[in-house]
């Protein structure tokens, strides 16, 4: 099934295909091309061990029960369960520079993603101290690949082959760029050598049913000043919230659609019962993640031949 065919071909002017093009492009020259001179080395894509990375902050993410779940798709795949990414890979003494780096892959401009400031002083220290304190919660956006890119970096090069496949749980919250609207859009996953899930993208990325907003304008409109949570509780189960007690079984569909990413290139599925659904609504999540729960006949069909 592997191909390197969706590499190499044109990627579709709409939707979400487009965005993927750039992590592809980067993948190529990475992690394929060193490899396109053996042909015979092809094997070398054949997925056969993914690893989760844990992601302290948050308390309803259970990779043990995700582990499980994943083996029962996947019986000869190896599957294990490392600590949270930066500190797997990071050494002490890369600490400063990675922290800069995470200021440079900062979005500074939602409307133009090759706007590059040199990162403050403070930017930096702030950077420095989710390092250190891997519980703290991150509040600003970051750019979805230059924050894939610098992940990469740290993967040793043996580990970098796509028969690894990396999934990082993390609660940064990242956005691409949409040539189309010319802005950045938060996102849930950003699929790649490693593909990267946001615990925050899952809350804030899928937008919330239309009411939300509405009640929240008109509240606004009429000069009271309601905490969201009060508004939050109005529309209680409608959408993934922080801390949510249905994390790990929505995170179950995410994690396949990184590895369906690793066997074929296509992390997405078009049929909204399908776990690979790229959901942009919180009601489209829930459908495909909760009352679905399910990949359609094509995707069962494709992983049950990587069994
Ligand atoms: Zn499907």
């Amino acid at each position: 099934m592997t191909s390197l065919f969706p590499l190499l071909g044109k990627c579709p002017a709409k939707g979400y295909w487009h965005l993927q093009a750039r992590a592809q492009e980067a993948i190529f020259f990475d992690v394929l091309f060193p490899f396109m001179h053996h042909p015979q080395s092809l094997d070398k894509y054949k997925l056969i061990k993914i690893f989760l990375y844990d992601e302290p902050s948050s308390k309803n993410l259970d990779l043990k029960e995700l582990k499980d779940y994943l083996k029962g798709k996947l019986q000869k795949i190896d599957i294990s369960i490392r600590k949270d990414f930066i500190s797997y890979f990071l050494r002490d003494k890369e600490l400063e520079r990675f922290a800069k780096e995470l200021a440079r892959a900062r979005v500074k401009d939602l409307t133009n993603p090759n706007y590059e400031v040199e990162p403050f002083y403070g930017e930096i220290q702030y950077e420095k101290n989710l390092l250190e304190n891997k519980k703290a919660k991150a509040s600003v956006l970051y750019d979805g690949y230059k924050l894939s890119k610098l992940f990469r970096d740290l993967i040793t090069e043996e580990e970098k082959a796509l028969k690894y496949c990396h999934i990082v749980f993390t609660n940064r919250l990242f956005g691409t760029f949409d040539e189309i609207d010319k802005r950045y859009h938060a996102r849930v996953i950003t699929c790649g050598v490693p593909s990267i899930i946001s615990t925050t993208g899952i809350v804030e990325a899928p937008a919330k049913p239309k009411e939300f907003y509405l009640l929240k304008q008109k509240y606004a409109a009429i000069g009271m000043n309601v905490p969201i949570e009060i508004i939050k509780q109005k529309f209680a189960g409608k959408f993934i919230d922080y801390d949510d007690e249905r994390l790990t079984e929505v995170m179950k569909g995410y994690a396949l659609q990184a590895i369906f990413y690793n066997l074929i290139f296509e992390p997405f599925c078009k049929q909204k019962s399908c776990r690979l659904f790229n959901a942009h609504w919180q009601n489209e999540v829930i459908e495909a993640q909760l009352k679905s729960g399910k990949l359609c006949n094509k995707h069962k069909k494709i992983l049950s031949s990587f069994k």
